[in-house]
């Protein structure tokens, strides 16, 4: 991109090194400018993929459509690449570009507040730095969610989260439990089944899944897109074209799209499992796409196998020596492991973020989790999430979002580089509107179908983006200036949510 001629040159903090913050530093310094500091919690980059390390733990999205489109990559060593693979490619990128180098490490934000006029942040090695613009990518599913049940830290045995996999110990000959039967529990499931020893998956709901059958490139596939970039991203464009008129349509009101994923899931429940009563107890009774739809193949083989079994009476609590049922049965384990998800509406937090005047995100989102266009906050001026509320995650490549997103996110940065914004921010009524026109689209979609998921918020309203993939690459086209602040406001009480 075209640096405005003269035009000021902002300094950027980006917060986060994973697949986002990568992004958005290399997308800055196309544009320019070069005053960009990169903040990174952890150790290494690579967000979602360093944090998630299970066994099994791979992308359901296809590999050669989960890249950067400048970057694809020859090297996948299956159509659904694993997880492992997924954080080099990053790690590979982030060095070719040069940003690996500038990341400062072990380095959490922790207080982030606008004040005349600056973004001042102060951080966990106890530093401090101003700066024009503040990027959030801060990912959407990092904090784990832990189960409320009784008795959780009373277990005896070795337990952990999924995102915080215990690689010390060797679950074979181990008696294993698995609570939960999300798109995390059947990967682990489906490969933990191979090497524990009697493994019980206590499920709360059962889930729609559809089977991809996953292949393995050969060194000739790869050979075949070795240097050949633009063959990559017509592979890319083809999955991409595929998932959109599947997937997006069917979960967004396309009568045909849905009716033709309900019939291959339900399909794969009958072809895929023999016993007609395990069959029964596996059948959601909701919607195909309610909840998230689970692409694999591997668990419906698993459930099956002799040393697993599949509990589906309510876990009452939870023991020294294992789970216990409803029914009055203690289930004894050795290792309990909790796929039970994550908090979606944390985002940068805990941070403590403040926009103008002092208003608190905590304030701002205590009513409703909301941004303009997913990506900007009335009353935080020049600051900007990745991966917002209603971002159309779904059954989607979450880098061709934010790909989306950081050229759009550029495009404000450059108005108020060439003078045409004071600032970058939304106005409260710009983001009513669009919160409005989400709710429109919200009741044609299947997400309201009656299910629970984290696909919903504390009042039962997705937090998705409600229509196509096209439209969403429309509103995101170009910045409409009358939804941005004219003039800074003057010093004044914080903008609040209306009561
Ligand atoms: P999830 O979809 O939120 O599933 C959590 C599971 O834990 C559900 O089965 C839930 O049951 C169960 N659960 C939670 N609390 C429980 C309790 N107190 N008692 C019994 N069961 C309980 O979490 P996830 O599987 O980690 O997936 C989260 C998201 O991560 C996915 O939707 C997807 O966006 C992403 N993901 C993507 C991939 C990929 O390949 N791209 C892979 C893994 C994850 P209920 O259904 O009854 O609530």
């Amino acid at each position: 991109m075209q640096q405005a001629s003269n035009s000021k040159n902002p300094s950027v903090a980006v917060i986060g090194a994973g697949m986002t913050g990568i992004l958005m530093a290399i997308k800055l310094r196309e544009a320019g400018i070069e005053d960009v500091t990169i903040l990174e919690k952890a150790d290494q980059l690579g967000g979602t993929w360093r944090e998630n390390t299970y066994p099994g733990v791979a992308c359901d999205v296809p590999a050669h459509m989960y890249t950067y489109s400048f970057r694809g990559n020859p090297e996948w060593s299956h159509r659904f690449a694993r997880g492992s693979e997924i954080q080099a490619y990053f790690q590979q990128v982030a060095d070719e570009q040069g940003i690996s180098g500038k990341i400062r490490f072990n380095e959490a934000v922790e207080t982030c507040h606008y004040v005349d006029g600056k973004w001042q942040l102060t951080t966990s090695q106890g530093n401090f730095l101003e700066v024009d613009f503040v990027v959030s990518a801060t990912g959407i599913l990092h904090h784990p969610a832990y189960p409320d049940i009784k008795g959780l830290d009373t277990f005896q045995g070795k337990m952990w989260h999924t995102a915080r996999w215990n690689h010390d110990v060797d679950l074979a000959g181990k008696r294993v439990g698995i609570i939960g039967t999300g798109s995390t529990a059947c990967q682990v499931i489906g490969e933990i089944a191979r090497t524990s020893g009697e493994l019980t998956v206590f499920q709360r709901t059962p889930q729609w899944i559809i089977r991809v059958p996953d292949k393995e490139y050969s060194e000739r596939d790869k050979a075949s897109l070795r240097g050949k970039q633009e063959k990559l991203a017509a592979l890319s464009r083809r999955y991409a074209f595929v998932l959109r008129n599947t997937f997006s349509k069917a979960v967004t009101g396309s009568k045909l799209q849905h009716a033709y994923m309900s019939w291959s899931a339900k399909r794969n429940l009958r072809k895929s499992v023999r016993d007609p009563e395990l069959r029964a107890r596996l059948t959601p009774d909701y919607p195909v796409g309610c909840k998230r739809l689970i692409i694999n193949s591997t668990f419906y083989d698993a459930i099956q196998r002799e040393n697993v079994s599949l509990e589906t009476t309510a876990i009452e609590r939870i023991c020294e020596q294992g789970v216990v049922t409803s029914d009055g049965v203690t289930h004894e384990l050795d290792v309990l492991i909790l796929a039970t998800g994550f908090h979606p509406f944390n985002f940068m937090r805990p941070m403590d973020l403040r926009g103008r005047n002092g208003l608190s995100i905590d304030e701002a989102w205590s009513k409703k989790v909301q941004a303009y266009r997913s990506v900007c906050l009335p009353g935080f001026p020049n600051f900007f999430l990745m991966l917002g509320p209603n971002t159309p995650i779904g059954n989607y490549s979450v880098i061709a979002m934010s790909e989306v997103q950081a050229a759009y996110i550029l495009k404000l940065i450059d108005q108020w580089r060439a003078g045409k914004l004071p600032v970058v921010e939304a106005t409260e009524a710009a983001k009513r509107r669009f919160n409005d026109y989400l709710r429109e689209g919200m009741k044609n979609t299947v997400w309201v179908g009656g299910c629970q998921s984290w696909y919903l918020d504390d009042d039962g309203d997705p937090a998705m983006w409600p229509y196509s993939w096209q439209q969403w690459e429309k509103e995101l086209q170009q910045p409409d200036p009358d939804d941005f602040v004219r003039e800074e406001p003057a010093e004044q009480e914080p903008l609040r949510p209306a009561a």
